[in-house]
Protein backbone atom coordinates (compact mmCIF):
# COMPACT_ATOMS: atom_id res chain seq x y z
CA UNK A 1 0.00 0.00 0.00
CA UNK A 2 1.04 3.51 -0.04
CA UNK A 3 3.17 3.96 3.21
CA UNK A 4 5.98 5.98 1.43
CA UNK A 5 3.11 8.11 -0.56
CA UNK A 6 1.74 8.85 3.21
CA UNK A 7 4.91 9.53 4.75
CA UNK A 8 5.99 11.48 1.67
CA UNK A 9 2.94 13.73 2.16
CA UNK A 10 3.00 14.28 5.82
CA UNK A 11 6.04 15.91 5.18
CA UNK A 12 3.89 18.66 3.13
CA UNK A 13 1.70 18.78 6.40
CA UNK A 14 1.59 21.37 9.25
CA UNK A 15 -0.63 19.52 11.71
CA UNK A 16 -0.63 15.95 11.22
CA UNK A 17 2.32 13.77 12.07
CA UNK A 18 1.50 10.47 12.24
CA UNK A 19 -0.86 8.11 9.77
CA UNK A 20 -1.69 4.70 10.43
CA UNK A 21 -3.95 2.85 8.23
CA UNK A 22 -3.87 -1.43 8.28
CA UNK A 23 -6.21 -4.46 9.92
CA UNK A 24 -5.45 -3.87 13.33
CA UNK A 25 -4.26 -0.65 12.90
CA UNK A 26 -6.35 -0.21 16.70
CA UNK A 27 -3.88 -2.26 18.50
CA UNK A 28 -1.13 0.72 17.79
CA UNK A 29 -3.34 3.50 19.43
CA UNK A 30 -1.64 3.79 22.75
CA UNK A 31 2.34 3.88 21.20
CA UNK A 32 1.26 6.18 18.66
CA UNK A 33 -0.66 8.58 21.62
CA UNK A 34 2.59 7.85 23.74
CA UNK A 35 4.60 9.65 21.39
CA UNK A 36 2.83 12.29 20.06
CA UNK A 37 1.26 13.07 23.78
CA UNK A 38 4.34 11.84 26.45
CA UNK A 39 2.00 10.68 29.57
CA UNK A 40 -0.78 13.07 29.34
CA UNK A 41 -3.95 11.19 29.82
CA UNK A 42 -6.12 10.44 27.20
CA UNK A 43 -9.95 10.87 26.87
CA UNK A 44 -11.73 8.56 24.58
CA UNK A 45 -14.89 10.66 22.52
CA UNK A 46 -17.93 9.19 20.44
CA UNK A 47 -21.31 8.68 20.38
CA UNK A 48 -23.28 6.06 21.23
CA UNK A 49 -22.55 3.77 17.90
CA UNK A 50 -19.21 4.65 17.16
CA UNK A 51 -18.64 3.59 20.99
CA UNK A 52 -19.65 0.41 20.48
CA UNK A 53 -18.06 -0.13 16.81
CA UNK A 54 -14.20 0.75 18.13
CA UNK A 55 -14.40 3.33 21.16
CA UNK A 56 -14.56 0.76 23.71
CA UNK A 57 -11.85 -1.12 22.40
CA UNK A 58 -9.28 2.00 21.86
CA UNK A 59 -10.57 2.35 25.65
CA UNK A 60 -9.62 -1.45 26.67
CA UNK A 61 -5.99 -0.83 24.77
CA UNK A 62 -5.08 1.88 26.86
CA UNK A 63 -5.85 0.93 29.64
CA UNK A 64 -4.36 -2.52 29.00
CA UNK A 65 -0.86 -0.39 28.07
CA UNK A 66 -1.22 0.90 31.35
CA UNK A 67 -1.92 5.01 29.77
CA UNK A 68 -3.83 7.42 31.83
CA UNK A 69 -7.66 7.58 30.38
CA UNK A 70 -10.28 9.91 31.99
CA UNK A 71 -14.05 8.39 31.70
CA UNK A 72 -15.07 8.75 28.00
CA UNK A 73 -17.05 11.24 26.29
CA UNK A 74 -19.74 9.55 24.79
CA UNK A 75 -22.62 11.34 23.07
CA UNK A 76 -26.38 9.45 22.47
CA UNK A 77 -26.47 7.60 19.86
CA UNK A 78 -29.62 8.90 18.79
CA UNK A 79 -30.53 11.19 17.78
CA UNK A 80 -27.96 10.67 14.78
CA UNK A 81 -25.15 13.16 15.84
CA UNK A 82 -25.79 16.45 14.14
CA UNK A 83 -22.64 19.00 13.24
CA UNK A 84 -24.03 21.99 15.13
CA UNK A 85 -22.20 24.40 17.64
CA UNK A 86 -24.24 23.68 20.55
CA UNK A 87 -22.35 20.26 20.34
CA UNK A 88 -18.94 22.07 20.24
CA UNK A 89 -19.57 23.98 23.25
CA UNK A 90 -20.84 21.15 25.78
CA UNK A 91 -17.67 19.21 24.57
CA UNK A 92 -15.25 22.05 25.46
CA UNK A 93 -17.04 22.78 28.47
CA UNK A 94 -16.69 19.39 29.67
CA UNK A 95 -13.02 19.03 28.43
CA UNK A 96 -12.08 22.41 30.15
CA UNK A 97 -12.49 20.52 33.17
CA UNK A 98 -9.43 18.59 32.66
CA UNK A 99 -6.35 18.20 30.31
CA UNK A 100 -6.61 14.74 28.74
CA UNK A 101 -6.47 14.65 25.28
CA UNK A 102 -9.19 14.23 23.15
CA UNK A 103 -9.20 10.66 20.99
CA UNK A 104 -12.09 11.17 18.74
CA UNK A 105 -13.21 8.01 17.38
CA UNK A 106 -16.02 8.67 14.83
CA UNK A 107 -16.43 9.95 11.59
CA UNK A 108 -17.03 12.82 9.69
CA UNK A 109 -19.46 15.10 12.09
CA UNK A 110 -17.87 13.29 15.84
CA UNK A 111 -14.48 14.01 14.00
CA UNK A 112 -15.47 17.81 13.11
CA UNK A 113 -16.85 18.09 16.43
CA UNK A 114 -14.01 17.13 18.66
CA UNK A 115 -11.51 19.03 16.66
CA UNK A 116 -13.14 22.18 17.07
CA UNK A 117 -13.73 21.71 20.73
CA UNK A 118 -10.34 20.45 21.12
CA UNK A 119 -9.00 23.85 19.25
CA UNK A 120 -11.18 25.92 21.77
CA UNK A 121 -9.28 24.44 24.73
CA UNK A 122 -6.13 25.08 22.99
CA UNK A 123 -5.73 21.54 22.96
CA UNK A 124 -4.44 18.98 19.77
CA UNK A 125 -6.16 15.60 19.40
CA UNK A 126 -6.06 12.50 17.73
CA UNK A 127 -8.40 10.65 15.55
CA UNK A 128 -9.38 6.78 15.27
CA UNK A 129 -11.69 7.02 11.94
CA UNK A 130 -14.84 4.30 11.66
CA UNK A 131 -15.71 4.72 8.52
CA UNK A 132 -13.95 5.44 4.74
CA UNK A 133 -16.96 8.42 4.55
CA UNK A 134 -14.98 11.35 3.48
CA UNK A 135 -11.72 13.40 2.89
CA UNK A 136 -11.72 15.71 6.13
CA UNK A 137 -9.86 13.39 8.67
CA UNK A 138 -7.13 15.03 7.77
CA UNK A 139 -8.11 18.50 6.40
CA UNK A 140 -8.19 21.60 8.16
CA UNK A 141 -11.13 23.08 9.33
CA UNK A 142 -14.56 21.55 10.62
CA UNK A 143 -17.76 22.11 9.46
CA UNK A 144 -20.67 23.09 11.54
CA UNK A 145 -23.58 24.90 11.79
CA UNK A 146 -23.77 28.33 13.71
CA UNK A 147 -25.84 30.34 13.84
CA UNK A 148 -28.17 29.04 11.24
CA UNK A 149 -25.32 28.86 8.61
CA UNK A 150 -23.37 25.76 7.99
CA UNK A 151 -19.81 27.31 7.52
CA UNK A 152 -16.04 25.93 7.66
CA UNK A 153 -14.55 26.57 11.74
CA UNK A 154 -11.40 26.77 11.06
CA UNK A 155 -8.86 24.59 13.62
CA UNK A 156 -5.83 22.22 12.97
CA UNK A 157 -6.28 18.45 11.42
CA UNK A 158 -5.38 16.04 13.93
CA UNK A 159 -1.99 15.45 14.97
CA UNK A 160 -2.27 12.07 14.19
CA UNK A 161 -4.88 9.44 12.61
CA UNK A 162 -5.17 5.73 12.79
CA UNK A 163 -7.69 4.09 10.53
CA UNK A 164 -8.10 0.50 11.05
CA UNK A 165 -9.11 -1.74 7.61
CA UNK A 166 -11.39 -4.26 10.14
CA UNK A 167 -13.25 -1.38 11.44
CA UNK A 168 -14.37 0.55 8.13
CA UNK A 169 -14.95 -2.80 6.35
CA UNK A 170 -18.12 -3.22 9.37
CA UNK A 171 -19.15 0.42 8.60
CA UNK A 172 -22.79 0.43 7.07
CA UNK A 173 -22.34 0.57 2.99
CA UNK A 174 -23.89 3.71 2.04
CA UNK A 175 -20.72 5.26 4.38
CA UNK A 176 -18.17 3.20 2.37
CA UNK A 177 -20.06 4.41 -0.70
CA UNK A 178 -20.17 8.40 0.16
CA UNK A 179 -16.55 7.90 0.83
CA UNK A 180 -15.96 7.09 -2.64
CA UNK A 181 -18.17 9.58 -4.39
CA UNK A 182 -16.62 12.51 -1.95
CA UNK A 183 -12.93 11.06 -3.71
CA UNK A 184 -13.90 10.80 -7.70
CA UNK A 185 -15.55 14.33 -7.53
CA UNK A 186 -11.77 15.29 -7.24
CA UNK A 187 -11.71 14.46 -10.99
CA UNK A 188 -14.02 17.48 -11.82
CA UNK A 189 -12.55 19.52 -9.00
CA UNK A 190 -9.16 19.13 -10.79
CA UNK A 191 -10.20 19.67 -14.13
CA UNK A 192 -11.41 23.11 -12.59
CA UNK A 193 -8.10 23.76 -10.84
CA UNK A 194 -6.60 23.62 -14.57
CA UNK A 195 -8.68 26.27 -15.78
CA UNK A 196 -8.06 28.68 -13.01
CA UNK A 197 -4.45 27.81 -13.94
CA UNK A 198 -4.71 28.49 -17.40
CA UNK A 199 -6.41 31.88 -16.90
CA UNK A 200 -4.24 32.84 -14.05
CA UNK A 201 -6.74 33.51 -11.69
CA UNK A 202 -5.25 30.26 -9.25
CA UNK A 203 -2.17 28.84 -10.17
CA UNK A 204 -1.61 25.21 -9.13
CA UNK A 205 0.18 24.02 -6.69
CA UNK A 206 2.56 21.39 -7.71
CA UNK A 207 2.62 19.55 -4.46
CA UNK A 208 -0.83 20.04 -3.05
CA UNK A 209 -2.22 18.68 -6.73
CA UNK A 210 0.14 15.39 -6.73
CA UNK A 211 -1.01 14.32 -3.70
CA UNK A 212 -4.86 14.20 -4.05
CA UNK A 213 -4.29 13.55 -8.54
CA UNK A 214 -1.31 11.96 -8.60
CA UNK A 215 -3.13 8.17 -7.77
CA UNK A 216 -6.51 9.20 -8.08
CA UNK A 217 -7.15 6.50 -11.09
CA UNK A 218 -5.83 4.06 -8.82
CA UNK A 219 -7.39 4.94 -5.74
CA UNK A 220 -11.07 4.83 -7.41
CA UNK A 221 -10.89 2.10 -10.11
CA UNK A 222 -12.46 -0.54 -8.25
CA UNK A 223 -15.55 0.55 -6.81
CA UNK A 224 -17.84 -2.73 -7.34
CA UNK A 225 -15.09 -4.36 -5.16
CA UNK A 226 -15.12 -2.10 -2.40
CA UNK A 227 -18.90 -2.22 -2.28
CA UNK A 228 -18.22 -6.17 -2.08
CA UNK A 229 -16.26 -5.25 0.83
CA UNK A 230 -12.80 -5.87 -1.30
CA UNK A 231 -9.91 -4.97 1.63
CA UNK A 232 -7.18 -3.63 -1.06
CA UNK A 233 -10.10 -1.52 -2.07
CA UNK A 234 -11.15 -0.48 1.02
CA UNK A 235 -7.20 0.76 1.39
CA UNK A 236 -7.13 2.67 -1.47
CA UNK A 237 -10.24 4.07 -0.58
CA UNK A 238 -9.30 5.53 2.71
CA UNK A 239 -5.63 5.96 1.50
CA UNK A 240 -7.03 8.15 -0.90
CA UNK A 241 -9.25 10.28 1.45
CA UNK A 242 -6.71 11.05 4.01
CA UNK A 243 -4.36 12.03 1.36
CA UNK A 244 -6.83 14.26 0.02
CA UNK A 245 -7.43 15.95 3.39
CA UNK A 246 -3.49 16.13 3.97
CA UNK A 247 -3.42 18.16 0.35
CA UNK A 248 -5.72 20.59 2.20
CA UNK A 249 -3.99 20.94 5.02
CA UNK A 250 -0.62 21.33 2.68
CA UNK A 251 -2.18 23.83 0.42
CA UNK A 252 -4.36 25.62 3.25
CA UNK A 253 -7.36 25.63 0.89
CA UNK A 254 -10.31 22.99 -0.04
CA UNK A 255 -9.03 24.11 -3.65
CA UNK A 256 -6.82 21.28 -3.81
CA UNK A 257 -10.24 18.74 -3.24
CA UNK A 258 -12.90 21.00 -4.19
CA UNK A 259 -14.55 22.40 -7.58
CA UNK A 260 -17.82 22.82 -8.89
CA UNK A 261 -19.44 19.32 -8.21
CA UNK A 262 -18.51 21.15 -3.94
CA UNK A 263 -20.79 23.90 -4.90
CA UNK A 264 -23.42 22.25 -6.02
CA UNK A 265 -23.26 20.09 -2.94
CA UNK A 266 -23.03 22.62 -0.47
CA UNK A 267 -25.98 24.57 -2.13
CA UNK A 268 -27.95 21.64 -1.58
CA UNK A 269 -26.85 21.47 1.87
CA UNK A 270 -27.57 24.87 2.63
CA UNK A 271 -30.99 24.39 1.38
CA UNK A 272 -31.47 21.76 3.21
CA UNK A 273 -32.01 19.19 0.93
CA UNK A 274 -32.18 15.54 2.18
CA UNK A 275 -31.71 16.79 5.66
CA UNK A 276 -34.85 15.24 7.63
CA UNK A 277 -34.94 12.20 5.79
CA UNK A 278 -34.62 8.88 7.96
CA UNK A 279 -31.46 8.31 6.94
CA UNK A 280 -30.05 12.41 6.08
CA UNK A 281 -28.16 13.10 2.68
CA UNK A 282 -24.39 12.51 3.09
CA UNK A 283 -22.14 14.59 1.27
CA UNK A 284 -20.52 12.07 -0.39
CA UNK A 285 -23.90 11.34 -2.10
CA UNK A 286 -24.58 15.46 -3.17
CA UNK A 287 -21.04 15.73 -4.48
CA UNK A 288 -21.25 12.59 -6.74
CA UNK A 289 -24.66 13.76 -8.24
CA UNK A 290 -22.78 16.62 -8.38
CA UNK A 291 -19.35 15.43 -10.15
CA UNK A 292 -21.55 13.47 -12.87
CA UNK A 293 -23.67 17.07 -13.58
CA UNK A 294 -20.38 19.17 -13.68
CA UNK A 295 -18.39 15.89 -16.09
CA UNK A 296 -21.83 16.20 -18.17
CA UNK A 297 -21.39 20.47 -18.56
CA UNK A 298 -17.73 19.49 -19.11
CA UNK A 299 -18.60 17.39 -22.36
CA UNK A 300 -20.75 20.53 -23.73
CA UNK A 301 -18.31 22.67 -23.22
CA UNK A 302 -15.32 21.08 -24.26
CA UNK A 303 -17.11 20.62 -27.71
CA UNK A 304 -16.89 23.92 -28.59
CA UNK A 305 -13.98 26.18 -29.79
CA UNK A 306 -13.67 28.96 -27.04
CA UNK A 307 -10.68 30.63 -28.97
CA UNK A 308 -13.35 31.73 -31.29
CA UNK A 309 -15.57 33.84 -29.43
CA UNK A 310 -17.05 37.04 -30.19
CA UNK A 311 -15.80 38.90 -27.55
CA UNK A 312 -17.12 42.19 -28.24
CA UNK A 313 -20.85 40.70 -28.03
CA UNK A 314 -19.93 39.61 -25.14
CA UNK A 315 -18.49 42.69 -23.57
CA UNK A 316 -21.71 44.07 -24.99
CA UNK A 317 -23.63 41.87 -22.92
CA UNK A 318 -21.73 41.72 -19.69
CA UNK A 319 -23.91 42.70 -16.78
CA UNK A 320 -22.47 45.33 -14.54
CA UNK A 321 -21.71 44.59 -10.58
CA UNK A 322 -25.14 45.99 -10.14
CA UNK A 323 -27.15 43.52 -12.66
CA UNK A 324 -25.16 41.19 -10.98
CA UNK A 325 -26.44 41.45 -7.60
CA UNK A 326 -29.94 42.01 -9.06
CA UNK A 327 -29.40 38.51 -10.88
CA UNK A 328 -27.60 36.48 -7.60
CA UNK A 329 -30.72 37.84 -5.66
CA UNK A 330 -33.76 36.72 -8.03
CA UNK A 331 -32.14 32.99 -8.16
CA UNK A 332 -31.87 32.84 -4.26
CA UNK A 333 -35.12 32.57 -2.02
CA UNK A 334 -33.71 31.79 1.42
CA UNK A 335 -32.12 35.20 3.22
CA UNK A 336 -29.04 33.65 4.51
CA UNK A 337 -28.01 32.00 1.18
CA UNK A 338 -29.14 35.12 -0.71
CA UNK A 339 -26.84 37.57 1.30
CA UNK A 340 -23.87 34.94 0.97
CA UNK A 341 -24.34 34.39 -2.73
CA UNK A 342 -24.08 38.01 -3.10
CA UNK A 343 -20.66 38.49 -1.28
CA UNK A 344 -19.18 35.64 -2.74
CA UNK A 345 -20.12 37.15 -6.78
CA UNK A 346 -19.03 39.87 -5.95
CA UNK A 347 -15.64 38.93 -4.60
CA UNK A 348 -15.43 37.38 -7.92
CA UNK A 349 -17.07 39.62 -10.20
CA UNK A 350 -14.78 41.25 -13.34
CA UNK A 351 -15.52 44.43 -15.42
CA UNK A 352 -16.16 43.98 -18.48
CA UNK A 353 -12.85 45.13 -19.95
CA UNK A 354 -10.95 42.23 -17.38
CA UNK A 355 -13.78 39.91 -18.98
CA UNK A 356 -12.23 40.88 -22.49
CA UNK A 357 -8.70 40.21 -21.31
CA UNK A 358 -10.05 37.16 -19.65
CA UNK A 359 -11.57 35.91 -23.29
CA UNK A 360 -8.38 36.95 -25.34
CA UNK A 361 -6.27 35.35 -22.63
CA UNK A 362 -9.07 32.17 -23.06
CA UNK A 363 -8.08 32.22 -26.75
CA UNK A 364 -4.66 32.02 -26.75
CA UNK A 365 -4.76 28.69 -24.12
CA UNK A 366 -7.75 26.97 -25.69
CA UNK A 367 -6.28 24.43 -27.92
CA UNK A 368 -3.54 23.58 -24.74
CA UNK A 369 -5.95 23.89 -22.17
CA UNK A 370 -8.56 21.90 -23.69
CA UNK A 371 -6.08 18.86 -24.41
CA UNK A 372 -5.39 19.17 -20.61
CA UNK A 373 -8.74 19.02 -19.70
CA UNK A 374 -9.72 16.20 -21.75
CA UNK A 375 -7.29 14.16 -20.13
CA UNK A 376 -8.36 15.06 -16.51
CA UNK A 377 -11.46 14.01 -17.17
CA UNK A 378 -13.81 11.04 -17.42
CA UNK A 379 -16.89 10.80 -19.66
CA UNK A 380 -19.89 11.83 -17.14
CA UNK A 381 -21.81 8.21 -18.58
CA UNK A 382 -18.25 6.86 -16.93
CA UNK A 383 -18.07 8.30 -13.70
CA UNK A 384 -21.97 7.60 -13.71
CA UNK A 385 -21.66 4.03 -13.80
CA UNK A 386 -18.74 4.10 -11.13
CA UNK A 387 -21.05 5.56 -8.75
CA UNK A 388 -23.63 3.32 -9.63
CA UNK A 389 -21.54 0.72 -9.06
CA UNK A 390 -19.80 1.57 -5.44
CA UNK A 391 -23.57 2.07 -4.61
CA UNK A 392 -24.24 5.68 -4.97
CA UNK A 393 -27.12 8.03 -6.02
CA UNK A 394 -26.55 9.17 -9.39
CA UNK A 395 -29.14 11.68 -10.35
CA UNK A 396 -31.80 14.17 -9.40
CA UNK A 397 -34.58 12.18 -8.25
CA UNK A 398 -32.25 9.93 -6.38
CA UNK A 399 -31.39 12.53 -3.79
CA UNK A 400 -35.10 13.98 -3.84
CA UNK A 401 -35.14 16.77 -5.88
CA UNK A 402 -37.28 17.29 -9.03
CA UNK A 403 -35.72 17.92 -12.84
CA UNK A 404 -36.34 22.11 -12.55
CA UNK A 405 -34.73 22.50 -9.76
CA UNK A 406 -31.66 20.27 -10.48
CA UNK A 407 -31.57 22.60 -13.73
CA UNK A 408 -31.66 25.23 -11.92
CA UNK A 409 -28.47 23.93 -9.88
CA UNK A 410 -25.88 24.70 -12.84
CA UNK A 411 -26.36 28.72 -12.79
CA UNK A 412 -27.38 29.06 -8.82
CA UNK A 413 -24.00 27.43 -7.64
CA UNK A 414 -21.93 29.51 -9.45
CA UNK A 415 -23.22 32.43 -7.27
CA UNK A 416 -22.48 30.79 -3.68
CA UNK A 417 -18.75 30.62 -3.52
CA UNK A 418 -15.63 32.84 -5.24
CA UNK A 419 -13.66 30.03 -6.25
CA UNK A 420 -13.16 30.07 -10.24
CA UNK A 421 -15.00 26.91 -11.74
CA UNK A 422 -16.29 25.62 -15.23
CA UNK A 423 -19.55 27.55 -14.03
CA UNK A 424 -17.45 30.56 -14.24
CA UNK A 425 -15.79 29.98 -17.15
CA UNK A 426 -19.30 28.95 -19.11
CA UNK A 427 -20.68 31.99 -17.86
CA UNK A 428 -18.52 34.26 -18.84
CA UNK A 429 -17.72 32.98 -22.11
CA UNK A 430 -21.86 33.13 -22.71
CA UNK A 431 -22.65 29.86 -22.83
CA UNK A 432 -23.52 28.41 -19.79
CA UNK A 433 -27.28 28.84 -20.78
CA UNK A 434 -27.31 26.74 -23.78
CA UNK A 435 -24.99 24.18 -22.00
CA UNK A 436 -27.22 23.39 -19.47
CA UNK A 437 -30.45 23.31 -22.22
CA UNK A 438 -28.17 21.09 -24.11
CA UNK A 439 -28.03 18.83 -21.37
CA UNK A 440 -31.64 18.68 -20.73
CA UNK A 441 -32.74 18.56 -24.77
CA UNK A 442 -34.62 15.37 -25.82
CA UNK A 443 -31.50 13.20 -26.16
CA UNK A 444 -29.39 15.30 -24.29
CA UNK A 445 -26.86 13.59 -21.40
CA UNK A 446 -30.05 14.03 -18.83
CA UNK A 447 -32.27 12.37 -21.07
CA UNK A 448 -30.28 9.89 -22.25
CA UNK A 449 -29.08 8.77 -18.76
CA UNK A 450 -32.74 8.50 -17.28
CA UNK A 451 -35.07 8.08 -20.34
CA UNK A 452 -37.67 10.64 -18.10
CA UNK A 453 -40.58 8.83 -19.82
CA UNK A 454 -42.46 12.62 -19.51
CA UNK A 455 -41.86 13.23 -16.22
CA UNK A 456 -41.90 17.20 -15.85
ZN1 LIG B 1 -15.86 16.69 -0.01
Amino acid sequence: MGEQRIEAALQEATDTQKVKIGAGAIDAVPEIFRKDFGESPAIVVADGNTFEVAGREVQRRFEGAGNTTIEPYVFPAEPPLYAEYANIEKLRDSLREHDAIPVAVGSGTLNDIVKRSAHECERPYMCVGTAASMDGYTAFGASIEKDGLKQTLSCPAPRAVVADLEVLEGAPGNMTASGYADLLGKVTSGADWLIADALGVEKIDTSGWALVQDHLREWTGRPAELRAGDREATGHLIEGLIMSGLGMQSYQSSRTASGAEHQFSHLWEMEGLGKDADLPLSHGFKVGVGSVAIAALYERVLERDLGDLDIAALRESWPTREEMERSVRAQHTSPDLEEGAVEQTLAKYISADELVQRLRLLGEVWPQLRGKVRAQLMPAARIKEMLQAAGCPTGPGEIGLGWEDFAATYARAQTIRKRYTVLDLALEAGILEECVDEMFAPEGFWDRMFLREGDE
